[in-house]
């Protein structure tokens, strides 16, 4: 397990140093901006959405390493799906990252989410949830049409 977090760990210093679809986006479909109080994390994400794909995702903004290698990972992550695919995908990620301390978490489910499961083991930190979780919640901010700022807390 420790070789494992290990390469996780590197898949977020990696995403960190140097984040995907590190952009704006010109006339975005949707958009919205995310922010994280407790810890200043602060970004805003763009979206390209018709026939209802996701074309093109864009982020900006800036913050700690886990909240910028997390909006790096959901980009890739969602990005050519379907706005349903991608909601799903949000779910899963949430329910896992919300799995309480202790709760054993199967690890197939993990290897699901593809570089996403790099961050579950963050549920071991709960201050950090909201870091990894706040693109996320911008993502769902965005496609449901909530282009004015969210804060988590
Ligand atoms: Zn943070």
């Amino acid at each position: 397990m420790s070789e494992i977090n290990e390469l996780y760990q590197e898949l977020i210093l990696e995403h960190n140093r140097s984040p995907r679809n590190y952009k704006k986006i010109d006339k975005p479909s949707h958009f919205a901006d995310g922010y994280n109080p407790l810890c200043g994390d602060h970004y805003t994400v763009y979206l390209k959405v018709s026939n209802n794909v996701i074309e093109d995702i864009g982020f900006e903004g800036s913050g700690c390493a886990i909240s910028k290698s997390s909006a790096s990972m959901m980009t890739t992550s969602v990005k050519g799906r379907s706005v349903q695919e991608a909601q799903k995908l949000f779910e899963k990620f949430h329910s896992l990252i919300m799995t309480k301390i202790g709760d054993e978490i199967p690890e197939d489910k993990i290897e699901e989410l593809g570089s996403l499961g790099a961050l579950i083991g963050v549920r071991e930190f709960p201050a950090r949830i909201k870091c990894a979780s706040l693109a996320w919640h911008a993502l769902n901010a965005a496609l449901n049409n909530q282009n004015n700022a969210i804060s988590i807390e």
